[in-house]
C-alpha cells in the first residue's frame, strides 16, 4: 500500500491544492499515475513555473503565453537563466475532484448515497450512510483538514449538529487526538483513517483492506443492540429492494453476506418473522 499512503498523505498536506502536473507528481510520488483520474483541471493556467534550468536560479519563472503553442517560462530574477519552453498541458492547474473521490470511497465501503448535506465545515462532505442492518443508519463523513485544530473543529461541528452516532473519516490519523476520539466515543461515534482501511482495487477505485464489519466491530458493539439482551427483536439485513418481508415469511438470514448485524442469529439458516 506504499503508493496509496502517499496519496492519502498528499491530499492531507495541501487540501484544496490547485497545482500543475509537475507539482502533483512531486507531492503524490508513486501514487500519481493511479491518482490522476481523481484530479480535474480547474480551468485556470499557472502564472509561474519552477526553474528547470541546470544550475539555474531555482526560483519560479514567469509564464509568458505568446500563443497557444509558444509558451515560455522566463527567468524573473537578475541571474537571467535560459527561458524554458513549455507546453500548454504543463501549466494547466489541477485540483482534487472531491465528488469523484467521495463516490469512489462510498462505493468501496458499500455506503448508501443519500444526497449532500449543506453547511458542513470546509473540506467536509457526507458520503452516505452505513446501514449494517434494518432500522440502523449511520451517517458517514469525510473531512480533509491540514492541521489538528481543523479536524477538532470539524468533529465538534458535526457532534453539535448530528445527534445520531456517526463515522468521521480523514485521509490519515495524522491530526487525530485522543481527546477528539474520546469526544466521539462519548456519543457512540467513531473515527476512521482511510489509509488504514482502503487501498487501490487495481483500477480507478478503492477496495477495503478488510471487511467493514471488522473495521467497525467496536462501533457496532456500541450502537447495535446485543441479541442476547433483546431476544424478542427480529433483526435481519436490509433487503436490497428496501421492502420488508411479509409477516410469517421465511427469511434466509444466513445470507447476511457482509452485513454484520450482531443480532443476526448466525447458526440459524432460516428465521421466521413474527
Ligand atoms: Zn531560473
Amino acid at each position: 500500500m506504499g503508493g496509496m499512503s502517499k496519496f492519502w498523505q498528499g491530499i492531507e498536506e495541501a487540501p484544496g491544492l490547485s497545482a500543475m502536473e509537475i507539482t502533483w507528481r512531486e507531492r503524490l510520488g508513486d501514487a500519481y499515475e493511479w491518482a490522476q483520474p481523481f484530479l480535474r483541471p480547474t480551468g485556470e493556467l499557472a502564472s509561474s513555473y519552477p526553474c528547470m534550468v541546470n544550475m539555474g536560479c531555482g526560483l519560479p519563472h514567469h509564464v509568458v503565453i505568446h500563443s497557444p503553442d509558444h509558451i515560455i517560462g522566463a527567468c524573473a530574477c537578475e541571474l537571467g537563466c535560459e527561458r524554458i519552453r513549455l507546453k500548454r498541458s504543463d501549466i494547466v492547474l489541477y485540483e482534487l475532484d472531491r465528488v469523484k473521490l467521495d463516490k469512489g470511497i462510498a462505493a468501496a465501503m458499500g455506503l448508501q448515497r443519500d444526497g449532500d448535506e449543506i453547511h458542513l465545515p470546509r473540506g467536509t462532505a457526507r458520503l452516505g450512510t452505513h446501514s449494517p442492518c434494518a432500522g440502523f443508519r449511520f451517517p458517514v463523513y469525510l473531512t480533509v483538514q491540514s492541521d489538528r485544530e481543523g479536524l477538532a473543529h470539524t468533529v465538534n461541528d458535526v457532534l453539535a449538529r448530528d445527534t445520531t452516532p456517526f463515522i468521521m473519516m480523514a485521509p490519515t490519523r495524522g491530526f487525530a487526538s485522543s481527546d477528539m476520539e474520546a469526544r466521539l466515543a462519548a456519543r457512540g461515534a467513531t473515527f476512521l483513517a482511510l489509509d488504514e482501511i482502503l487501498h487501490t482495487n487495481g483500477g480507478v477505485g478503492f477496495q477495503l483492506t478488510r471487511p467493514l464489519d471488522q473495521v467497525l466491530t467496536q462501533f457496532h458493539a456500541a450502537n447495535l443492540p446485543d441479541r442476547d439482551e433483546t431476544p424478542a427483536l427480529p433483526f435481519f439485513p436490509t433487503p436490497p429492494d428496501g421492502h420488508l418481508p411479509a409477516p410469517g415469511a421465511l427469511l434466509p438470514v444466513a445470507f447476511d453476506l457482509s452485513l454484520d448485524c450482531r443480532s443476526v442469529p448466525r447458526l440459524a439458516h432460516l428465521a421466521q418473522i413474527h
